[in-house]
């Protein structure tokens, strides 16, 4: 069986480093708000190229507390209107809504699966205070087109960057493109804890000092509490394992982009629709491979019968869902198409030279009924 990810096998090429870091963890006898956070702070400053960056408790904080930090900063206000991609996962969504704030849903481009640029300025209206971008799949959501209508109506642009750390556009990192931006180090993402994990990049310092606070009980000092604050701290333990992951993470990166390219050349089936490469300023870093089929369905099954594990990235949008039954008469086709057709084939940095021939001939084998 080719599984999707085999994360066991992941986190064993490093466990020798990972368990000299968990015993230095034990050792110390701190968990939490330690050195070992701030050393891994430091190094995703670095990493990404950013000012300051925030240890949190994972992917969706990252998003809810840059959010309720330009609230309390008085940049943003409840009923305000944020433009986000329709097709992203739901926890884009709940960050906005769980604030207050009204997402406004962007159909997003057929061949790149991200937000649909040329889409956003007909949405702004006075209510549109900011525009979170999701880098999907690992492909980085951005022009200078953005840029420009940011600046324009005075918006913020929150990035999503749960699935791309290390993509860049023009050679700028993603999570340093826009005002702020949310990490994931869920453990099947390209920097995966073990457990959940994730961080605040911004170039804002005051945005930054804020969102420090809100992460901590909204305490600015010990017992005295500046905002309705959340408790949303990366362990010590996962940063200690961060700084052991990230120093291998260009490697793994690289493997994937050799998969993608291996695919893209040798997946040769009209019933399957492979991802686009991307253009000459973008570098992907390919957190999922996502193929499109009209017989979607199909195709997983023939797959699972070859032994090859697949998922699927999304079945559902986010204003489908039952959780927000006041969506429900929205309908986007271009997202709800992808829904429908897309899978995501195995990849990953333990991926198998001969494993991704296998994967490439059982979609070559595929047969369009
Ligand atoms: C994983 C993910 C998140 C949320 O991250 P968690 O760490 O699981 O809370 C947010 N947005 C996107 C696009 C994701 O893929």
């Amino acid at each position: 069986m080719i599984k999707f990810l085999d994360l066991q096998k992941v986190n064993k090429q490093y466990q020798e480093e990972l368990k000299e870091a968990a015993n230095n963890v034990i050792d110390s006898g701190w968990y939490l708000q330690g050195e070992r956070v701030k050393q891994f702070e430091t190094e995703l400053c670095n990493y990404v190229g950013v000012k300051n960056s925030l240890g949190v408790a994972n992917g969706l904080d990252a998003l809810r507390i840059i959010l309720k930090g330009y609230i309390e900063i008085g940049v943003m206000k409840k009923g305000d209107e944020v433009i986000v991609p329709a097709n992203t996962f739901i926890a884009s969504i709940l960050a906005i809504t769980d604030n207050g704030l009204k997402p406004i849903f962007i159909e997003p481009n057929i061949n790149t699966y991200n937000l649909d640029i040329s889409k956003i300025e007909a949405k702004i209206t006075p209510r549109t205070r900011a525009i979170m971008v999701v880098h999907l799949y690992g492909r980085v959501c951005w022009s200078n087109e953005i840029e420009h209508l940011a600046k324009k109506h005075n918006l913020k642009i929150i990035e999503d960057n749960a699935q791309a750390i290390g993509a860049k556009w023009q050679g700028k990192a993603t999570g340093s493109l826009g005002d702020a931006a949310g990490f994931s180090f869920y453990p099947g993402k390209n920097l995966g804890a073990l457990g959940d994990s994730g961080a605040i990049t911004t170039n804002d310092t005051k945005l930054a000092s804020v969102v420090r606070i809100i992460a901590n009980y909204g305490c600015e000092e010990k017992y005295k509490n500046t905002y309705k604050g959340y408790n949303s701290r990366m362990d010590e333990i996962q940063a200690a394992f961060l700084s052991v992951k990230l120093r291998h993470l260009d490697r793994e990166i690289l493997h994937r982009r050799k998969i993608a390219e291996y695919y893209i050349e040798n997946i040769n089936n009209s019933a399957i629709i492979l991802p686009s490469l991307p253009n000459n300023k973008e570098e992907h870093v390919w957190h999922l491979f996502v193929v499109r089929s009209a017989q979607r369905d199909l195709l997983q099954k023939h797959l699972a019968y070859k032994n090859i594990e697949t998922l699927i990235h999304y079945p559902i949008p986010p204003y489908k869902q039952v959780a927000y039954k006041e969506f429900k008469e929205l309908s986007y086709n271009i997202t709800e198409r992808i829904h429908d057709e897309v899978l995501s084939l195995p990849i990953s940095p333990v991926l198998m030279e001969t494993d991704f021939e296998k994967v490439v001939n059982a979609n070559n084998l595929f047969i369009n009924e």
